[in-house]
């Protein structure tokens, strides 16, 4: 076997190390694969995402209602906005594992309160809602607040922006494990909004429900990124997903 080498023709690692549990490899191996190189350029996805939007058009999304073309609307700074009564909208790529990036901002506009300002929401797989509210000085429900597994648990802290100030939500998903009709393992989220971390592997107890109790049902391997029309104008931009 050809020994890898370093640019300057010395070994790369080592062969006379102890053998790592988990991969059958030398400590420090020169041999072991080389990992892919993606480019993640300032402001732009990395090479190896999904793009599902970047504000031209929403040709990767459609109604969850009808599956008729996705009736939100093009607004500015290359966003989309909700138009309220479309209802929610899905990705037609699907997921399982995965690693989220989505921008959000809340109406300019402010009315409402709690539950009633700002509301949307990103669903997993369809079914698991991270939530999205305008919580800038408008307190909720724990378990309803900007980044919450909604109706579980809420997030360990909010950093939302100001209404009309773009959002950053970065989503790490394990999607759950299922054998037949039996949970092997249930889905788990890191979140991140604005670069500050809401949940660490925070295991979930179900799909999201309002005012109940959640129990996992099986389903499938992957399923779409869901994003909420709760009514309210909020706008989204940026979303790529990349599989993990
Ligand atoms: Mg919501």
């Amino acid at each position: 076997m050809k020994i890898p080498r370093t640019l300057e023709n010395e070994p790369l690692g080592y062969s006379d190390t102890p053998i790592l549990p988990d991969s059958g490899y030398h400590v420090h191996d020169g041999t072991r694969p080389q990992p892919p190189i993606v480019s993640a350029p300032v402001g732009a996805p990395p090479s190896d995402a999904v793009v599902l939007f970047e504000g031209r058009d929403m040709a990767k999304w459609r109604n969850v209602k009808d599956g008729a073309p996705c009736g939100w609307r093009l607004v500015e700074e290359d966003a989309m906005e909700v138009v309220p009564g479309t209802g929610d909208i899905q990705s037609v790529d699907t997921f399982g594992d995965c690693q989220v990036h989505l921008e959000f901002m809340s109406p300019t506009e402010v009315k409402g309160e709690g539950q009633g300002r700002g509301n949307s929401g990103v669903f997993l797989m369809g079914r698991y809602e991270i939530q999205v509210l305008d919580n800038f000085e408008n307190p909720t429900y724990p378990d309803g607040t900007v980044g919450a597994i909604y109706g579980q648990t809420p997030p360990r802290v909010n950093s939302i922006r100001k209404p009309g100030e773009w959002n950053v939500f970065d989503i790490l998903w394990s999607a759950p494990v299922f054998d037949e009709e039996e949970l092997i393992r249930p889905a788990s989220v890191t979140v991140l909004l604005n670069g500050v971390a809401q949940h660490h592997a925070k295991e979930l107890h179900g799909p999201t429900m309002h005012k109940e109790l959640a129990s996992y049902v099986p389903h499938a391997v992957e399923g779409p990124l869901q994003l909420q029309d709760h009514g309210d104008l909020v706008r989204f931009r940026n979303i790529w997903v990349r599989r993990v």
